[in-house]
């Protein structure tokens, strides 16, 4: 892994595939191998982008690091502490440290409880605050996304969808969490809205020194918020680099497909589409060997043997392809 600082969170060989049962006695038939042997890092103070399209893992992967699901195999390490060793109180004290906002900031706050309970719930929650000293807190929390402190007393259906992400990172600011996995945080909201979103989340990043996964559909949200990138295709991770390298210089056949379907603000600039064929196969029979092989242009007759692993080519750039890595380098 490329050496960036220190690092804050070690995923290694993460796996969640998600049993299939069928027949009288429901015996496990199949598994949607939704995350299947994924290794990252993430450095302290960095915003760590996960691209790929639905159904590629990265959402699953995201809340497997918050053992919001528990994985099959693999670790997850916080600072050096293995996450899924821990259990009743110090897991409780080790969610303070890790928060998520969702994609849907109008399914993610109940409806039914007020903006200051909302925000305040968590402070509760792990009694690090009641009463009037929680008020306060949550008057801060609001005025620092951008809110008013009065709006605690008003309702989720009562705000835009703008203001009700705000309200979901006011939540997730409330334990002073170290790290926050953003989980499509932009994509429900209007285009107008997003960059204002977007900035938030770089001010609130320099203000409290967070990390952050920042979990996206396409690469052009993750572009202006990524210090690093990582691609994921049909569970696995396929290409980790710096933004700026994976931009320039996509070694990946995948990567370079998703590049080449970003709008170029320049109506002179020319940028030649590479509209990938078929759907992406079922997480449940993927492709043996590569699984883009069913998809990929350059497809050798490797791809369809031998699994290519995920290899530095340079500088910490990973890549996981036959046509970068030779079989015989890569092992
Ligand atoms: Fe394409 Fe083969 Fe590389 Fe997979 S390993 S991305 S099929 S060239």
């Amino acid at each position: 892994m490329a050496d960036g600082g220190e690092v804050l969170l070690e995923v290694r060989d993460l796996k969640k595939w998600f049993p299939i049962t069928g027949g009288i006695l429901s015996r496990v038939v199949a598994n949607v191998q939704a995350v299947d042997g994924v290794s990252f890092d993430i450095y302290k103070g960095e915003t760590m982008g996960l691209v790929g399209e639905s159904g590629c893992g990265k959402t699953t992967t995201g809340r497997l690091i918050l053992r919001l699901i528990e994985p099959t195999a693999g670790s997850i390490r916080f600072e050096g502490v293995d996450i899924l060793q821990l259990r009743g109180e110090a897991m409780r004290r080790m969610r303070r440290q890790m928060q998520i906002i969702f994609q849907d900031p109008y399914a993610s706050l109940n409806p039914r409880m007020t903006v200051g309970d909302i925000i305040g719930e968590p402070l509760e929650i792990h009694g690090v605050a009641r009463g009037k000293e929680k008020e306060k807190r949550v008057a801060e929390l609001l005025e620092r996304v951008g809110l008013r402190p009065a709006h605690a007393r008003r309702f989720p259906h009562e705000f835009s969808g703008g203001q009700r992400q705000r309200i979901g990172i006011a939540r997730a600011l409330a334990l002073h969490p170290k790290l926050i996995i953003c989980d499509e945080p932009v994509s429900a909201l209007d285009v107008s809205i997003q960059s204002q979103v977007l900035n938030l989340l770089k001010e609130l990043q320099q203000d409290f020194g967070l990390t952050y996964l920042f979990i996206a559909h396409g690469l052009h949200v993750v572009k202006h918020v990524s210090d690093r990138v990582g691609v994921m295709y049909l569970g696995k991770l396929v290409e980790v680099a710096t933004s700026d390298e994976l931009f320039s210089s996509p070694q990946h056949p995948y990567t370079e497909a998703l590049l080449s379907a970003i709008p170029i603000p320049d109506p002179t600039a020319k940028r030649e589409r590479i509209v990938l064929q078929g759907d992406v196969p079922s997480p449940v029979n993927p492709p043996k060997g590569c699984r883009f092989n069913t998809r990929c242009p350059y497809v050798m007759d490797i791809c369809r043997q031998v699994e290519p692993t995920l290899a530095d080519v340079g500088d910490g750039h990973l890549v996981a392809c036959h046509l970068r890595v030779p079989v015989a380098q890569a092992s």
